[in-house]
């Protein structure tokens, strides 16, 4: 059954443009259309990159996180109310117990055509036991997250990962044929030395790299002025070497892309702090617990738990998300300096997962 997906890299299937037409569309107050949601299913994880959590960090005890089923629900409603791209995340999305319930549960989605898209953000790790199933399930394109090709280097950022694990998840990935793209964030002095290769690794396996700048998230032991690494300066030095060609290719999310000529990959730049991205910005987070954020970088969220337990009908909830997305703020203000040592927002990324 699910292997008649549509390939969401081919655009939907007919049947999906007219659902599109029919659906209501969820429209923020500068008339962006908020149609991707980010899910962060769990905020454990089984890394701990140097600059995402601090070492020791406290979770959320397990009678605070939604059900599977909750989950379901919630992202049924939104996408009854016009989301068409869901990203599972997290912490690691891969380690809630059962996730395949309920990724096999949202595809229906897909099959109905409701849903464009199903993807996952991930550390690779748990990929070897479970790319075959999320195939399975109609996911066709993951994003894979690493920052080094080098073993000591994966151990120092990551901190409990090991560099085999993630391969060995990247080549079961393709193996299953599902597209990956590798995200790594660019971090001063850590990797900046080898860009380059990461870029050449991953398009000589067919891959699209995607770069990060770091962003002011939560409180980690280390200073974030150290890591920063604008991509404006990479994007400068990588121009001394390769033919990079702005291309208007777009999978929903924030990064501009260009190829490169020599390689014929494709290289995508994501700059929160650099330039901004937010009036293009179609998306909304909820996390774990039920919460909703309209803005990676702003505090302001809506409970959506209260309304999601309150009755079995989905009326509270659905005037709940409607009043939310009327608070969608224009955009971030990410700010890294030395003059100001405190985080953009309190919450660290593996709570609304990127
Ligand atoms: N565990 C999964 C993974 O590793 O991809 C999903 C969650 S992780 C929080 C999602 C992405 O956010 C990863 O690519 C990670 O590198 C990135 N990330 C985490 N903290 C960040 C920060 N402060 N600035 C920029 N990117 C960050």
């Amino acid at each position: 059954m699910h292997g008649t997906h549509p390939d969401p890299r081919r655009g939907p299937a007919p049947e999906a443009e007219q659902g599109r037409s029919a659906r209501p569309a969820m429209i923020d107050p500068f008339g962006r259309n908020v149609s991707y949601l980010r899910v962060s299913v769990t905020d454990r994880c089984d890394f701990r990159c140097v600059y995402c959590m601090a070492e020791n960090m406290a979770f959320l005890p397990k009678k605070d996180l939604l059900s599977l089923e909750e989950l379901d629900r919630l992202c049924t409603v939104f996408i009854e109310k016009g989301v068409r791209k869901l990203r599972l995340t997290g912490g690691e999305p891969l380690v809630r117990k059962n996730i395949l319930w309920l990724i096999r549960s949202l595809s229906r989605h897909l099959d109905s055509g409701a849903l464009e898209e199903l993807t996952l953000t991930t550390n690779g790790s748990q990929l070897p036991r479970y790319a075959r199933d999320l195939y399975d399930c109609g996911v066709r394109r993951i994003n894979v997250s690493l920052d080094t090709l080098d073993p000591q280097r994966f151990k120092a950022i990551t901190r409990w990962g090991n560099l085999d694990q993630a391969m060995g998840g990247i080549d079961a990935a393709q193996q299953a044929g599902l597209a990956v793209k590798i995200n790594a964030v660019a971090l001063k002095g850590v990797n900046e030395d080898e860009i380059e290769t990461l870029m050449q690794w991953a398009h000589g396996r067919g891959m699209d790299l995607t770069l990060i700048e770091t962003m002011p998230l939560g409180d980690i032991d280390g200073d974030r002025t150290d890591q920063y690494l604008p991509l404006s300066v990479v994007r400068a030095r990588l121009l001394d070497r390769w033919t990079l060609e702005d291309i208007p290719y777009k999978t929903g999310g924030p990064a501009r892309y260009v190829q490169v000529k020599e390689t014929g990959g494709r290289l995508g730049f994501i700059t929160p702090l650099t330039h901004n991205f937010c009036e293009s910005c179609n998306r909304v987070r909820i996390t774990c617990t039920g919460t909703l954020y309209m803005c990676l970088g702003q505090d302001d969220a809506a409970d959506l738990r209260a309304p999601l337990r309150m009755s079995e009908g989905n009326d509270a909830l659905s005037a709940a998300i409607d009043e939310a997305i009327s608070r969608k703020p224009k955009g971030h203000d990410f700010v890294i300096d030395r003059r100001f040592n405190k985080p953009a927002v309190a919450r660290h990324m593996s709570v609304t997962g990127g």
